[in-house]
């Protein structure tokens, strides 16, 4: 009745063994930049970018220092000037509305729905207000809006859509990859992510200008001809001298350590959706507890598991974490006043200024998250529910 978790929320698996044979390689070899190749060679780098092109089934792929990185430089690539509006959404992580003050522009929220997903009217509304020429749409979480409604307001509009995917690696909506849906897309290789090199993110595009002006930015030099995922040289011609440098290359070393994790990408989705379906058994019929909704279109990847107790109040709230901490379940909580490690809310981002959401709030006042790394076996993953189910029934008396 009272038995306690005692796995660790934040332990990845290990490095696949042929990617740290790989590196080792790599640093025998001292040649850890992606440009320091003999005549003939192609690093390590660019393979990478050229097999993640390939997977998404794009024709431009380029690798970067982080998730971050990849969604200040689209924007810059994009040609945002400095102070336009950036639309995003009010739920997502700092990096987001951060890549938008990085890039120059002014981040302009938009709610979030029950669902944990952009909210389409609100978006609506703000296109207006706003008159921003860009959404920077994260699907933060694994949460995938309504992609088609999504798509054709924007289009209507004539504003781009840059995706933020960093939970959305291998994920699709209605069977398009989620990426491929606005003119670029950003991910991250970060160590929570859906692959793992500490470090890294990836930007794809089928915009051949944005990618060469993207590939610039990165710090390519005038070496952008030894990559493999890359525009052709005319479009380089046009824009390399006018572009700056602003360095954030992958190296030979992270992309020794990913290559072999792409391949085991879309099993790891499978093992992850396995064990959100674990969780979900356990929670799904509980009372106070609410699941988002996702339609079957949304065909997502659960590295983490997020559901509201949308009667709770902040009492009852903080008595479900206390009480399942200390059965071993370390759960985050949206709603609290200070921000607590990975976890802020929009109204601690004061460089974007004081935004009214109401409703983002209000839904987050409730949300709880937590992680499901590949580490946890589905037994575990039954105890967390049962662990949870039991505490919120207690926290709720
Ligand atoms: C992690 C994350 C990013 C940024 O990735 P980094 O590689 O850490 O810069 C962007 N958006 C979301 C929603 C994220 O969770």
């Amino acid at each position: 009745m009272t038995d306690t978790f005692t796995g660790t929320f934040t332990q990845q698996e290990p490095i696949p063994d042929d990617a740290i044979e790989r590196a080792v390689e790599i640093m025998r070899s001292g040649r850890l930049h992606r440009y320091n190749t003999g005549p003939g060679e192609t690093s390590e780098t660019a393979l990478l970018e050229q097999e993640y092109a390939a997977y998404m089934g794009v024709d431009y792929c380029l690798a970067v220092t982080s998730g971050g990185y990849a969604l200040t430089t689209a924007l810059r690539a994009f040609g945002l000037q400095p102070g336009e509006a950036v639309l995003t959404n009010g739920f997502t992580l700092a990096p987001v509305p951060g890549s938008i003050a990085g890039a120059g522009g002014h981040p302009v929220l938009v709610e979030v729905t029950e669902d944990l997903v952009i909210d389409l009217d609100d978006l609506r509304k703000k296109i207006k207000t706003s008159k921003a020429r860009v959404l920077m749409l994260s699907h933060m979480r694994g949460h995938i809006a309504d992609m088609d409604a999504l798509m054709a307001t924007c289009n209507e509009a004539g504003v781009a859509v840059i995706e933020d995917c960093a939970h959305t690696m291998g994920a699709e909506w209605a069977g398009v990859k989620s990426g491929l849906h606005g003119i670029a897309a950003c991910y991250s290789t970060q160590t929570y992510k859906h692959m793992n090199s500490g470090e890294g993110g990836f930007l794809v595009s089928e915009d051949a200008e944005l990618m060469a002006r993207a590939t610039i930015l990165s710090g390519s030099y005038m070496l952008y001809g030894r990559h493999l995922a890359s525009p052709p040289e005319e479009v380089f011609l046009k824009i390399r001298l006018e572009t700056p440098n602003c360095s954030g290359r992958l190296d030979n070393l992270r992309a020794a350590i990913l290559r072999p994790q792409l391949k085991l990408l879309d099993e790891n989705c499978r093992r992850w959706n396995e064990q959100y379906d674990a969780m979900a058994s356990e929670l799904s019929y509980v009372p106070y507890v609410r699941l988002p909704h996702r339609p079957d279109k949304e065909q997502f990847v659960a590295s983490s598991f997020q559901f509201n107790v949308p009667t709770f109040t902040p009492d009852q709230i903080d008595k479900l974490l206390k009480t399942t901490l200390a059965r071993g379940v370390e759960l985050k909580w949206f709603g609290a006043d200070e921000p607590v490690a990975f976890t802020s809310r929009h109204d601690s981002w004061t460089y974007a200024g004081n935004q009214s959401l109401p409703k983002t709030d209000e839904v987050l006042s409730t949300l709880i998250d937590m992680r499901l790394p590949l580490t946890f076996s589905l037994d575990d993953c039954h105890l967390i529910g049962r662990i949870i189910r039991e505490c919120v029934l207690a926290a709720r008396n």
